[in-house]
């Protein structure tokens, strides 16, 4: 059975979150996302791949809140398959992977003894992952053939430790402990006292593949210390053997640019912007606020004829065909339902989806701006624009200079997404304002504006105009109008946060 979206449902996707990151989150993991009416989630890093489930899903919260006790494990199991039975397609979103320590295995279990069918889709597990985002790779030919991944909840002190330290001390090149920091310095004893050399090197890395990343290193001898003097906070991980010394030749993540800095970017469309795309790559963690999710608008009773009438349909955006596509699947049509019209999208993103979906596209101009230029329409063809309400101006500019007549038939809006809270705006060190809407749309979500001490950068002076205006600070304005000159400014100002 399959719900509209074509999940299954009735079924339980046992989903890894990846461990911070959530670029991390596998194809798999977001397609069960996507398809979701129920998802039962623990604490993550970072939220933001909430966003990924449908705008009506349910999301409950399983996971521990400061001194508030997590929903006890059997609750969590009845959760699952109470929604489940109702048909419902259940994902259960778990940090890392949900076969290393995340007690999927139970869930499984319980899931299979109330005959509910699961589906699991493996996660990137923090083990692995977080030391490679410290430069430390768990094997490596020259320090170590295997690695250990292991609890370290378990007090090594206590005589009843159902934990083989003899074991554990010599059985791996590479030890990786698990919730470990309350249990760092037995941990460490134990080792030694076992028989590994005190100057075996070993690192605590907290947050691991966050921009909040923070990596202590030392050896078994010193690294309580050390890490204590830093003061780290949990999550985080322990890594014990000779592979910690790649570290200071591998490093990457913490060394980036922007590392470790947030910068938030209000935003008017849906897409990720270029000036995101940027900062990521240099290392900053982004906001886009408000989170958007677009409404299919409803359909008008003659659909179909007003896609057969003009020349040519024009895609003004990826979304503006998903939209279509459901508008035409209420008439109990598919994409046959666009008829005989050639076919054009503005943009390589809309072409490319238009092509997933198996349709031909004839022409396809890389921006907005040229449409009308390089159009191959013939003076007196008709033509209609599909998208978002009151999106296609930038398209309609210039067809009339082509003899072109075109109409607009708006097939979604664009609504905030008010399920995502929106973050604290002090939280970040950065905002940036890539236009003028940008920044009204700033201080819709932000009354009371910029945080103190936050950089406030603007990509020219009509947008720092308008900020201004508005009574918003403005303290630096890109050399030139441009998402790269944004993000250099912000280099520029900011560099990469203090972490040791
Ligand atoms: N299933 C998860 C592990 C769950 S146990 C996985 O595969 O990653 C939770 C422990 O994982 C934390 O106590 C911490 O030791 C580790 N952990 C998870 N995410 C982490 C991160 N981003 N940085 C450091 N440690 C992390």
């Amino acid at each position: 059975m399959t719900n509209a979206a074509g999940a299954a449902s009735g079924t339980v996707y046992l989903v890894g979150a990846g461990p911070g990151d959530p670029g991390l989150l596998t194809r798999h993991g977001a397609d069960a996302l996507a398809r979701a009416d129920v998802v039962v989630y623990d604490r993550l890093a970072d939220n933001s791949m909430l966003a990924l489930a449908p705008a009506d899903a349910e999301l409950i919260y399983v996971g521990k809140q400061a001194a508030v006790h997590a929903v006890p494990q059997p609750r969590i199991n009845e959760l699952l398959s109470e929604h489940a039975l109702q048909g419902k397609c259940v994902v259960r979103l778990k940090g890392g992977d949900p076969f290393v320590f995340g007690r999927g295995g139970e869930e499984a279990s319980h899931l299979r003894d109330r005959g509910v069918p699961f589906i699991v889709v493996p996660g990137v597990s923090s083990a692995v992952a977080v030391p490679a985002y410290a430069g430390i790779p768990v094997t490596d030919r020259r320090h170590a053939s295997s690695f250990a991944v292991i609890t370290g909840h378990e007090d090594p002190t206590k005589p009843q430790s159902r934990l083989d330290w003899a074991g554990i001390a010599h059985g791996a090149d590479t030890l990786v402990f698990l919730m470990a920091l309350t249990n760092l310095a037995g941990i460490a004893e134990r080792l030694v006292a076992e028989g590994r050399a005190p100057e075996t090197p070993a690192a605590v890395i907290e947050r691991g593949t966050t921009p909040g990343q923070r990596v202590v290193t030392g050896t078994l001898a010193d690294i309580v210390t050390r890490v204590r003097e830093a003061g780290l906070r949990p999550p985080a991980l322990i890594v014990v053997g000779d592979v910690v010394r790649l570290r200071d030749a591998l490093v990457w993540h913490d060394s980036q640019p922007l590392a470790g800095r947030r910068v938030l970017v209000p935003r008017v469309r849906r897409r990720p912007s270029e000036i995101v795309r940027l900062l990521k790559a240099a290392g900053a963690e982004t906001a886009e606020v408000p989170v958007l999710r677009s409404e299919t608008l409803p359909a008008p009773a003659d659909l179909l004829g007003r896609l057969s009438a003009p020349d040519w349909l024009v895609f003004t955006s990826p979304g503006a065909l998903e939209s279509l596509l459901e508008q035409l699947a209420g008439f109990g049509r598919d994409v046959r339902g666009l008829g005989e019209a050639r076919l054009a999208a503005v943009g390589p993103a809309t072409a490319a989806h238009l092509r997933r979906n198996g349709l031909r596209v004839d022409y396809s101009p890389e921006t907005a701006a040229g449409f009308g230029a390089g159009l191959p329409a013939l003076p007196g063809e008709t033509m209609l624009l599909l998208g978002e309400d009151g999106g296609g101006d930038h398209v309609l500019r210039g067809l009339d200079a082509r003899g072109v007549t075109s109409t607009e038939m708006p097939v979604f809006r664009l609504a905030v997404d008010d399920r995502a809270p929106l973050p604290d705006v002090a939280e970040f060190d950065a905002v940036a304002f890539a236009s003028s809407n940008t920044a009204r749309r700033f201080l819709e979500a932000y009354p009371s504006g910029p945080a103190e001490g936050q950089l406030v950068v603007s990509i020219g002076p009509s947008t720092t105009a308008t900020a201004r205006g508005l009574g918003l600070r403005v303290d630096g304005e890109a050399a030139e109008a441009s998402s790269v000159a944004v993000v250099h400014l912000i280099v520029e100002r900011l560099g990469p946060a203090a972490v040791s």
